[in-house]
């Protein structure tokens, strides 16, 4: 017997036949005699939904934010009243979602007063979609014969206070899962549990980020010590390259963690960039596989990487970003300026995508998301004051438009020339590149080109990934 730790992304659970779905899913793991622990994100659009309600509270606009609240009770009760059969268990759990979506009202009436939202209310008002869809989703399984029971993660992942953003505190997080969470599992029972939020030691709801119930479950699987952890999403696995860009874009049966953890934080859009994290130091296989396709074997994710027979085996893109460029004569053999720079870079909140500087050290450039950029100029400046008011550092220059390509795979490693093949097709593609690097992984090329060239880039190299299958 194992433990299998599921995660169900927003479409996965976003309508009646896609929960039938998880429904047939989990079943049929539990039949081959497998325990289960279910994460769940909220229904898809539900998150978009309670920040635009944030938007009108703020604005004042109560119709508008109850309008929302309508939907979403429509939506959730839609589904339930299609998945169970009348009964007391069917109304106790249509009063629960309405009993969430008056709280959810509340809070937009106060805001409404308020005029404004702190993070930390957002992150409060968000946290009603994994409640709503936990509550729902067990509740639903219960009535198909599977003992489940939702649980918040607000009593279970303790993170710090940083919200929109927040990191988990691993020792509490463990405690509490051993405590709470395994003893269920040992009996049979099948958790569901609220995805991308967490709560601080002195339990105010918190969120890991959009996109984060994948970082979430991955920290679950990690500490139920699951066997395998498997992210149900929409498509059949992780792809060669993002196929509305490239149709002939093919799903990848083996990729390693390494190889995915550079996928995602380049823009591959399939799982959040630290999902393997939790996950890659106990060896826990991660598998991506599709929900409306679930005969589909997906993507195995583990140290292994297959050989596809070629060196690179995806392609992926960072739109809209800037190229940020620190210069000046004086910089030659002065330490510190790119350390202080990438720190007051850190200091306004932005996070470096790619970092390039030439031997000359006369100049380095790095890249943040475009709007980003316009602070991170002004904190870099503010931090080189005295370098600048002495001429020894020139200024932050920006330039936007651009993005970041990023080649991956593995194989690249220790093979001579595959940047040398990279930038040929660049040049036969008439595409300008205006900043390199190589991680010292060897796993991964980036670089940067003007945005207006990006597809044609993409799909360029796409044909290398493609060329030996
Ligand atoms: N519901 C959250 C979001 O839409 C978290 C997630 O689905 O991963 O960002
Ligand atoms: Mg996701």
């Amino acid at each position: 017997m194992s433990i299998i730790t599921m995660k169900f992304g927003g479409t996965s659970v976003g309508s009646p036949e896609a929960i039938s779905n998880l429904v047939q899913i989990v079943r049929e793991a539990r039949d081959a005699g497998d325990q289960v622990v279910v994460i769940v994100s909220a229904m898809a659009g539900t998150t978009d939904a309670l920040l635009r309600s944030i938007t009108f509270a703020r604005e004042g606009n109560r119709w508008s934010y109850r309008e929302l609240s309508d939907k979403l009770r429509d939506k959730h009760e839609d589904a339930i009243n299609f998945l169970m059969d009348a009964s007391p268990e069917r109304e106790s759990i249509i009063n629960e979602i309405r009993r969430l979506l008056d709280q959810h009202h509340d809070l937009c009436d106060a805001i409404a007063i308020l005029g404004d939202a702190t993070p930390r209310a957002i992150d409060h008002a968000v946290t009603f979609g994994e409640r709503m869809s936990s509550a729902m989703i067990s509740a639903v399984l219960s009535a198909h014969g599977v003992p489940a029971q939702a649980f918040d993660a607000g009593q279970l992942l303790v993170t710090d206070d940083v919200h929109q953003n927040a990191t988990p505190q691993w020792d509490a997080t463990r405690a509490n899962i051993t405590e709470r969470l395994i003893p269920q599992i040992e009996k049979g029972v099948v958790p569901v549990i609220t995805g991308f939020i967490g709560a601080t030691p002195d339990g105010v709801y918190t969120t890991l980020g959009r996109g984060g119930s994948d970082y979430s479950a991955a920290i679950f699987a990690a500490y139920v010590n699951s066997d395998q952890f498997i992210v149900w999403t929409d498509v059949d696995g992780v792809m060669t390259t993002d196929p509305r860009i490239d149709k002939r874009a093919r799903v990848l049966s083996k990729v390693s963690y390494q190889e995915v953890g550079e996928m995602a934080f380049y823009g591959a859009k399939v799982l959040h960039p630290k999902t393997v994290q939790p996950i890659v130091n106990r060896g826990i296989p991660i598998w991506v596989r599709n929900t409306f396709n679930p005969t589909h074997p997906g993507t195995l994710i583990s140290h292994d990487s297959d050989d596809t027979g070629t060196v690179i085996k995806a392609v992926t893109a960072v739109r809209q970003v800037s190229l940020l460029t620190v210069s000046g004569a004086g910089m030659l053999g002065v330490p510190g300026i790119a350390g202080r720079s990438f720190l007051a870079t850190a200091g306004a909140g932005a996070n470096i995508l790619m970092i390039s500087q030439a031997s000359s050290e006369q100049s380095f450039c790095f890249s943040v998301l475009q709007h980003q950029a316009p602070q991170v100029k002004a904190a870099v400046e503010a931090e080189l004051a005295e370098e600048i008011q002495q001429n020894n550092v020139d200024g932050v220059h920006i330039r936007d438009d651009v993005s970041i390509v990023t080649v991956i795979g593995a194989g690249m490693r220790g093979i001579p020339g595959v940047a040398g093949r990279v930038f040929t097709r660049m040049g036969e593609q008439g595409a300008n590149v205006l900043a390199i690097a190589q991680g010292s992984s060897e796993c991964s090329i980036s670089f940067v080109v003007e945005e207006s060239i990006v597809r044609d880039a993409v799909i360029g190299l796409h044909d290398l990934a493609l060329e030996a299958v």
